[in-house]
């Protein structure tokens, strides 16, 4: 078994031995897998005898997805769906991941990270055996849904079988779709615990682990339902954490249940950021009704989600704007799963271009052409105001972010900026302005905050 090195061709893996062809297909890898005579997680080392590289079936193309090895089927895939360049954390991720290394990946949504992973998933796909193979976690349904209808996609042509478990939706639906056998699981981690208790999910034949937007799985409080999946996966496995920030608490969770990972930061070269023109405009609260109708008549934005800090908040300002604009519709957490679907249906299809969410929910929204994003509330966190802002200017396009900050909102103002490591401009709108920032006080302020953030905002501009 020296040496063994393994080409994978798109689904079908083919050993070698020094050059030589042993033979070994499909199945046969997956038996030298279990019996632990290759261990796809060691990484490439020329010293050791027993090392084991996946390696990428080279088509000889100079860039782009051809030049990653990737197999006939997924390519044809890409290619009906469009996709004709890798974005950044494609071109990173993927060919790591196709090696059987674990990696961490930092990347925020709307860069491609789900097409990041779920390719060389997919690719890396053995025969169906009895149970699935990969399993993806993610903190929200809408995350969950998404993701099964970009691997299916991505999987097209291809016999792969995709279950989406989350809550919210009879579970009888979802046994018949285990019962038929799966490849590939993507769950909210509860859902997903509550079917390995009730013992219709089992894990043995997992090889593929992805915790998708893990600082929000850990926010949300997923941490102990995290830990209980990841220790029923058997070991050897690979894990592909991606997260849009990387904590002291991801990196625990990391240094406890990943293998030497490859740690990749694409948040530099990030462009959807960039790509979004960031304003705060004071308000008084009681006008921050006025100020949004005001802004919605005068940008009449394709599309728009505004974030409210609470439920309530957010059917109630959906309820007042009713009656002052057409097409608004509200999401959270409250609502049941059919009626989020028919929400989310009507926002990707145009015919609700306002919507008022709360941060759990508004967070996994996944659609391209979302023109504005309006903080109504400031949030709590300052992290919530990136992954709100990211809902706009996704894949390069433009898009615009307004922040409400009411009169003794300067020092929750000032720590996003921190975090963001810029001042984000005025926009002083006749009839509205509040106050005017005191320069003094938020220069002082800024720096007590720096000296008490210092790691989050070194960290925030190493990555920009
Ligand atoms: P994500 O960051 O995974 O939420 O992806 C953001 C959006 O970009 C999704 O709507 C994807 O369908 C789309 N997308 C992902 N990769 C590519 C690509 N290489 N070319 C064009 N669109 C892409």
């Amino acid at each position: 078994m020296s040496g063994l090195l393994l080409h994978v061709f798109g689904r079908q893996s083919v050993g070698f031995d020094g050059g030589g062809k042993l033979g070994y297909i499909g199945d046969e890898i997956d038996g030298l897998r279990r019996k632990g005579a290759i261990d796809l997680k060691r990484k490439p080392n020329p010293e050791n005898p027993e090392v084991c590289l996946i390696q990428r079936a080279v088509e000889e193309s100079p860039r782009g997805f051809q030049s990653m090895g990737l197999s006939r089927g997924m390519l044809d895939a890409l290619r009906k769906i469009h996709y004709t360049a890798p974005s950044p954390i494609q071109t990173a991720l993927i060919p790591e991941a196709l090696e059987g290394r674990d990696v961490i990946g930092q990347a925020k949504t709307g860069t491609g990270k789900t097409a990041a992973f779920a390719i060389p998933l997919i690719e890396m796909l053995e025969v169906r055996g009895k149970g699935p193979q990969a399993i993806i976690l993610a903190p929200t349904r809408e995350l969950v849904q998404q993701i099964v209808v970009e691997m299916q996609k991505l999987a097209h042509g291809q016999n792969v079988a995709i279950c989406g478990l989350y809550g919210g939706e009879p579970i009888e639906k979802q046994l018949r779709a285990l019962e038929r056998g799966v490849d590939i699981i993507v769950g909210t981690p509860g859902r997903v615990l509550d079917h390995i208790e009730r013992r219709t999910l089992y894990l043995g034949d997992i090889f593929h682990v992805v915790l998708d937007e893990a600082d929000r799985m850990l926010d949300i409080g997923f941490r102990p339902d995290i830990e209980r999946i990841l220790r029923q996966t058997p070991d050897p496995h690979q894990t592909l954490l991606l997260s849009a920030t990387i904590s002291d608490e991801i990196r625990t969770l990391a240094r406890r249940y990943m293998f030497e990972p490859v740690e990749l930061n694409l948040s530099r070269d990030e462009p959807s950021v960039e790509s979004i023109k960031q304003y705060y405009i004071t308000v008084e609260h009681d006008r921050k009704f006025d100020l949004l109708v005001h802004l919605l008549g005068r940008d009449n934005p394709s599309q728009c989600i505004i974030f409210t800090r609470t439920k309530r908040g957010a059917d109630k300002l959906a309820d007042r704007l009713r009656g002052r604009v057409s097409g608004v519709a509200t999401i959270h957490g409250d609502l049941t799963q059919t009626v989020r679907n028919r929400v989310m249906q009507g926002f990707r299809n145009g015919t609700i271009p306002v919507l008022v969410a709360t941060d759990v929910v508004g967070r996994g929204i996944d659609v391209n052409d979302i023109s504005h994003v309006i903080n109504f509330d400031i949030p709590d966190d300052p992290e919530n105001y990136v992954h709100r802002i990211g809902r706009t200017g996704r894949m390069g396009k433009d898009g615009i972010a307004y922040l409400f900050v009411g009169a003794d909102q300067g020092e929750p103002l000032t720590a996003i900026e921190n975090l963001i490591n810029k001042s984000i401009p005025t926009l002083p709108l006749e009839g509205f302005v509040a106050y005017r920032r005191d320069q003094n006080r938020r220069e002082s302020s800024f720096r007590e905050l720096f000296s008490t953030t210092r790691d989050r905002s070194t960290a925030a501009f190493a990555r920009r």
